[in-house]
Order: structure tokens, then C-alpha cells, then sequence
């Protein structure tokens, strides 16, 4: 009988078993001198128990839970060996805290009040009011006939959401026992996302039909509703990406709402891709995939390509959806060339016009900026002195509300100095502008106009700064829907998901930063964010032949814009795919990173060159077919003191990479044991990384 075990990376343990324990079956077990969760991953004979060694009994049983299904302890399995971490790990992380610390009698008390008992939960459908469009309708067809994968194209405003209610509904009216899992990026940013699923699936019992699964509800929340996934009574999880691992033992679909959003890489631990694990986990358990979004991301766009004369075509289906719904227009993108503009000029007088206009109609316009603070350096003009942390390497960003320089990669924060540190000198100045800035700034242009009540312009800011409070959000958007603000100014949280109705302008004022960063992807996220953006203008039929998105820019005959112009997420894609392809960078070659922090440069990057020795002197990369680059400083280098090195590996084979990462994986460890390599504080491996 074995558990899988907490450290880095190591089999099951064995414990001995009075009886015969199921293979998922939660149990409590003495490692070391503590008592912990542990799951039973198989179960073995007393033959294969390690000889000589005497095994310590099992504790106790978590018999009143059914055990994990072996769909699940596959996906968890999968998702060590790809992501190269250890299943125990994998495993334990993906149960609700609160499991690990109860016990057996403890447990069944918490079933009994959450009635696990009762069977899948019923489901009264709503009755739909709207018919489906033409788009809409066809692409429901394909879902129904297809197995699979699936990639919803549909401009923002098309009727996504909609597909997915009703291929949610199919699936569950055809089998009163089903399951289904959907996924969205970033849940608080969508409180009316989860309240359409309530409304269209109510529960005909007391217990709800639709459960969420995100990282903001408190641990007795996701206990419960991660027993009402486990138990089969849940029909429809809704959640982050840590509900990928949900326990669903009647999983059916899983849907994937805006794809392409960075935030379903996991950034820490095992650095998984819930969108990838998706796709594993449907394929593995006959589950549907329906992944959807407006700007693809470029590995799901390839992968949904049409088959045509030389090409067999990618694996997915894609569905398009390019109209929007009720004949609501696409933005008009407008461009602005800065360069025509004075030096410093932040708002064009073009764009005020125009934002003004909005204002004079009782229109929303909302001013799109991403940084936040008021501004990101504080400078010294006269001995250049500038706000630099003393722990990283990066400026500390200046906060005028506070008056406080903060550093946002270590936290490391101080009040604004009354002069210059270096000099004395009593005039610092800020440089560059953040969201606080700019909102100021907007105030002072917009100050001498009226609403059409007469009233003075409101003008609100929502950013990760405005929004650090529970439920401040929440209210913020409440507001920009009641019509109580007339300009909203944020960063890209504002240019996500929301359904704003009354929002007719949109202005990126400088997204220029994004067009010379070193990340390949970077242009891929911008697109996708301006689009996204664009999206929140001109949603009601009413207001959007006039809508707009504006972008000041001083590089307007770049291709981006001109795809972004033209709404032509496909021309765009193109274009990078070709230069992905010439340059063999993904999804053209598979790629991973190792990284190592260390107190020195020197130390950190010392360890990758030498677990790289240690790879070749092992023969790993005889086959050629991986390429592990040299060992070089991270993009920010150094963060709360710890200087940071990664190394870069590529392969055209996504196998090859698996067999090779594999196979280091114990030379890696075995470097770090090695004295020479002491100073190294940790490593580890990013596979499929999104920044390189
Ligand atoms: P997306 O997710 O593609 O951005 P939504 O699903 O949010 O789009 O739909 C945009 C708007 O259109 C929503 O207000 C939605 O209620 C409405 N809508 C969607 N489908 C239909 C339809 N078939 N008939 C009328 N309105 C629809
Ligand atoms: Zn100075
Ligand atoms: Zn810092």
C-alpha cells in the first residue's frame, strides 16, 4: 500500500494495511514524526514491500469518502511526469486544505451536513428566451456531431458565452449523472459569468447544482465544493485553473473560456497549464473540449488549422463565430501617430475631442494604461539620481496617494524622500506615468466639461491599487454599470470579460512598450489585449456604430495595427506564425526552462552550466534533437537579493524534450548535492514557459 510522498521529487511511499485499501482511497499516515494526508496510489503484495525494512501501519482511513477515481490519479500522474514534479506534491495541492488536516470522524460529520449522499443534483433548465443566431447555431451543430477538441472563434460579442451555456445544458440533459467543468481566467474579474451559470442551471433541490472553485473563496468553501464535484452531486464546476484537478468522477466537458489568458499557467510549484492539462484530461476520460476566445492563442490557433492540399490539418475543430450579436458593429480602431504630436504629450487632442464628445452624450469611455502607481521612476534631475530598490534590480514605482516609493517585484516600500538622496537636491521629479498619473492628469483636461445633466465629469480608476480590498472590485464595476462614472481609467484589468454596456470609446494611450520587449510573445499578448479591449466598446446595438478604439502609438505602420485595424485576428496569427516557424519558436519546437537563484550570478548560473555538463557527460543530448542554450540572467535579474539565471531548452520534438528532462531530472539533483553548488538557493524546471 503506497501514498504518494510531500518532497521534491520521489516514488510512493508503502505503508502497511490491516486491510485491503482501494487504489484513491484518502488515508492518514506517520511520516517522520507527523501525521499527514496521504492518498492510496496502488497497492502492492507483501512481496513487493522493500525487503529488510519494516513498514509503519497506516493510521487511519477516510473511509467515508469514495476513493479518487483512476481518471484523476492519471491526470495527477500525467501532470508530475510532464511538469516534472512529484505526483505526491501534484496530488496534495490539488486537494482543498482543509482535507489534510481532518480526520476519519471528522470527515464524515462534514459529508453528512453536506448531504454527499443525495446523488447528482437535478436540474430545472431555464427556459431559453433568446433564440440562438445563425453563428451560433451552427456552431452548436458541430459540438453536437464532433468529438473534438473544439476552438470556439467568435469576435468579442459574438455569443460565446451563450455556446457554452447550451453545449453545457446538451451535455447535461443527456445524462442526468454528467459533469462538467468550466474554466475562466481570472473568476472575480467575472461575477456575472458565474451568475448566468446560476440562473440556467438551478438545482431542483436545496443543494446547487453550479459550484466555483478559485483561490479567493475561503478553505470550509472549497471543501465543500470540492466534495460536491467528488460526491457526482455538482454538475457544473466553475473555476480558476486550479480546477482542472478537480475530482469529477462523471466529467463530460470541459470548457476553457478565453483560452489564450496567461493566467492558466501556473506560476509556482508545478507550473502546469491548465489549458493543457484540459486537453489531456478529455481526451484521457472520452470528456469533450471546448476551448474558446476571440484572439487564440497561436498554439491553439495551429492546432485548429483547416486540412488543405500539403497539410493534414491540426487536431482541433474550429468553430467561427466572426459576427457579433444583433448586428452590433466592431469598433473603429483609429491610430494616432505620437510622433506628429509635441514631445511628452500624453493625451492627443484628438482622442480628448473624442472623449469629450462621449462625455457631452452620456457615453462611457474608458482609458486603458498598463502600469499602475503614479509613476514608475522617480528621478533627480541634477545628479540623475533615480528610484532604484536597493534589493532588485528594478525602480521602485512612485505611489503619490501614500506618497511611497514601492518596489512591485519584492514589496520592499519607504516614503517618498523629502530630497534627493544622493545630492540633496529638493527637486525629484517623477518620470513616465502609471494609471494614478494618468487619472490626475484626465481630471485637470476634463475638469471645465458637463455631463448632459449639468453635473462635473466622474472619473474612476480600478487597478490592482483601487481594488486590494474584498468586494472593492465588486463595486467599482457596479458603479461604471449604474452610469455613475464617465470615464474609467485602469490597466488590463478593465480590459477583460466585462459585459459593459454603455462603454462606446476605448483608448490604449501607449501599448508601444510591448512591440520592442524582448518575450517573442509579447506582440501575441498585446494583440490579444487590445482586442480585448476594443471588445468592451460599443456591446449595446444601440451605441456601437459609433464606437471606437483608439490607439496612440509612435510606431503606426506596424503590422499589429494594421491587423488590429482591420479586426483580422487571422491575418495577424499569420504573420507571427511565419516568423515562429523560420525561427523555430513555439508551437513550432517544444521548449522548457531551467532556473536557479543563488546569492551570485556567478553561483546560479555555475549550477545550470554544470547540470548541463553533467547531461552531456551523461550522454543525454547525443541524439541532438534538444539544444540547451547557455545559462543567462533573468529578464529582471536580481529580486529581494537573490541574483536569478535561467537556461533555455529547445526541441522540435515535444517527446524528445520529455525524455531528455526526464533523464536530468536526477543529475540536476545530484549537481545540487554536489558542495560545489551549495550556495544555491533553489531551481527549477518550467516546462512550456510563457515568458523566455
Ligand atoms: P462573448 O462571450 O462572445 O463576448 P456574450 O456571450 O457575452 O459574447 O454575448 C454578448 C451579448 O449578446 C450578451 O449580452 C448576450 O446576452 C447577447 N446574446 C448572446 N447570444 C444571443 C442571441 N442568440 N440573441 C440575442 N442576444 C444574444
Ligand atoms: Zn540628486
Ligand atoms: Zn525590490
Amino acid at each position: 500500500m503506497q501514498t504518494p510522498a510531500h518532497s521534491a521529487v520521489a516514488g510512493p511511499l508503502t505503508y502497511a494495511a490491516a486491510s485491503a485499501l482501494a487504489p484513491g482511497t484518502l488515508v492518514r499516515v506517520p511520516l517522520g514524526r507527523r501525521e499527514t494526508l496521504g492518498i492510496v496510489w496502488d497497492t502492492g503484495t507483501e512481496a513487493s514491500a522493500p525487503a529488510g525494512a519494516e513498514l509503519r501501519a497506516v493510521a487511519g482511513v477516510l473511509d467515508a469518502l469514495p476513493p479518487l477515481a483512476a481518471g484523476w490519479r492519471r491526470l495527477v500522474d500525467f501532470a508530475a511526469r510532464y511538469y516534472q514534479r512529484s505526483a505526491g506534491e501534484v496530488a496534495l495541492a490539488a486537494l482543498p486544505p482543509p482535507l489534510r488536516a481532518l480526520d476519519a470522524a471528522q470527515l464524515a460529520r462534514r459529508l453528512k451536513r453536506s448531504a454527499g449522499a443525495e446523488g447528482p443534483a437535478g436540474i430545472a433548465f431555464a427556459t431559453e428566451s433568446i433564440a440562438p443566431t445563425p453563428e451560433q447555431s451552427w456552431a452548436l451543430a458541430r459540438f453536437d456531431a464532433g468529438t473534438g477538441p473544439f476552438l470556439l472563434f467568435g469576435a468579442t460579442g459574438s455569443g460565446k458565452t451563450e455556446v457554452y451555456l447550451r453545449c453545457v445544458q446538451a451535455v447535461l440533459q443527456a445524462d442526468p449523472a454528467a459533469q462538467v467543468l468550466v474554466m475562466v481566467p481570472e473568476i472575480n474579474l467575472t461575477p456575472q459569468l458565474e451568475e448566468r451559470f446560476h440562473a440556467r442551471f438551478a438545482a431542483t433541490g436545496d443543494a446547487p447544482a453550479v459550484v466555483s472553485m478559485h483561490s479567493g473563496m475561503t478553505p470550509p468553501q472549497r471543501l465543500r465544493s470540492w466534495l460536491a464535484a467528488h460526491t457526482g452531486r455538482a454538475r457544473v464546476v466553475l473555476g480558476t485553473r486550479m480546477a482542472v484537478f478537480a475530482s469529477l468522477p462523471r466529467l463530460r466537458l470541459i470548457v476553457v473560456d478565453e483560452e489564450h489568458d496567461p493566467s492558466y499557467k501556473q506560476q509556482e510549484g508545478a507550473r502546469y497549464s491548465a489549458r493543457d492539462l484540459a486537453l489531456w484530461r478529455g481526451h484521457a476520460e472520452g470528456a469533450k473540449v471546448l476551448l474558446g476566445s476571440a484572439t487564440p492563442s497561436l498554439e491553439s490557433w495551429h492546432a485548429s488549422r483547416p486540412a488543405s492540399a500539403d497539410d493534414p490539418g491540426g487536431r482541433y475543430l474550429r468553430l467561427e463565430m466572426p459576427q457579433r450579436v444583433g448586428a452590433g458593429a466592431l469598433p473603429r480602431v483609429r491610430l494616432v501617430d505620437m510622433n506628429l504630436l509635441p514631445q511628452k504629450t500624453v493625451f492627443s487632442p484628438q482622442l480628448l475631442a473624442a472623449i469629450g464628445e462621449r462625455i457631452a452624450r452620456g457615453e462611457q469611455a474608458m482609458v486603458f494604461l498598463n502600469r499602475r502607481g503614479y509613476a514608475p521612476v522617480l528621478t533627480c534631475h541634477d545628479c540623475g539620481w533615480k528610484s532604484e530598490c536597493p534589493h532588485c534590480s528594478a525602480f521602485r514605482v512612485f505611489h503619490k496617494i501614500d506618497r511611497s516609493l514601492r518596489c512591485h517585484h519584492c514589496g520592499y516600500a519607504e516614503r517618498v524622500p523629502r530630497a534627493c538622496p544622493a545630492c540633496g537636491n529638493l527637486d525629484i521629479a517623477p518620470l513616465g506615468r502609471g494609471t494614478e498619473r494618468l487619472e490626475e492628469h484626465l481630471a485637470e483636461l476634463l475638469a471645465g466639461l458637463r455631463r448632459p445633466d449639468g453635473g462635473k465629469v466622474r472619473i474612476a480608476r480600478i487597478d490592482a491599487d483601487t481594488t486590494r480590498a474584498k468586494g472593492a472590485l465588486e463595486a467599482q464595476l457596479a458603479q461604471v454599470h449604474a452610469g455613475d462614472v464617465d470615464v474609467l481609467v485602469g490597466t488590463q484589468m478593465i480590459a477583460k470579460g466585462h459585459d459593459f454596456r454603455r462603454i462606446t470609446l476605448v483608448a490604449a494611450v501607449n501599448p508601444d512598450g510591448s512591440l520592442f520587449s524582448s518575450d517573442f510573445r509579447a506582440p501575441e499578448r498585446l494583440f490579444a489585449l487590445l482586442m480585448q479591449a476594443g471588445g468592451r466598446a460599443g456591446r449595446d446595438a444601440a451605441h456601437s456604430a459609433a464606437s471606437e478604439m483608439w490607439v496612440q502609438t509612435f510606431q503606426p505602420a506596424h503590422p499589429l495595427f494594421a491587423a488590429l485595424q482591420a479586426h483580422d485576428y487571422p491575418a495577424f496569427a499569420a504573420q507571427q506564425l511565419k516568423e515562429r516557424q523560420a525561427a523555430g519558436m513555439p508551437p513550432f519546437a517544444a521548449q522548457a526552462l531551467v532556473r536557479a537563484e543563488a546569492r551570485s550570478q556567478e553561483v546560479a548560473q555555475g549550477f545550470l552550466t554544470a547540470a548541463r555538463e553533467a547531461a552531456s557527460a551523461a550522454g543525454l543530448d547525443a541524439s541532438g534533437e534538444v539544444v540547451a542554450f547557455s545559462a543567462v540572467p533573468m529578464t529582471v535579474q536580481r529580486v529581494a537579493n537573490v541574483e536569478r539565471a535561467q537556461m533555455l531548452l529547445e526541441s522540435s520534438s515535444r517527446q524528445a524534450l520529455q525524455r531528455f528532462l526526464a533523464a536530468w531530472q536526477p543529475l540536476l539533483h545530484r549537481t545540487r548535492a554536489d558542495p560545489a553548488h551549495k550556495g544555491v538557493i533553489r531551481w527549477a524546471v518550467d516546462v512550456d514557459p510563457l515568458a523566455v
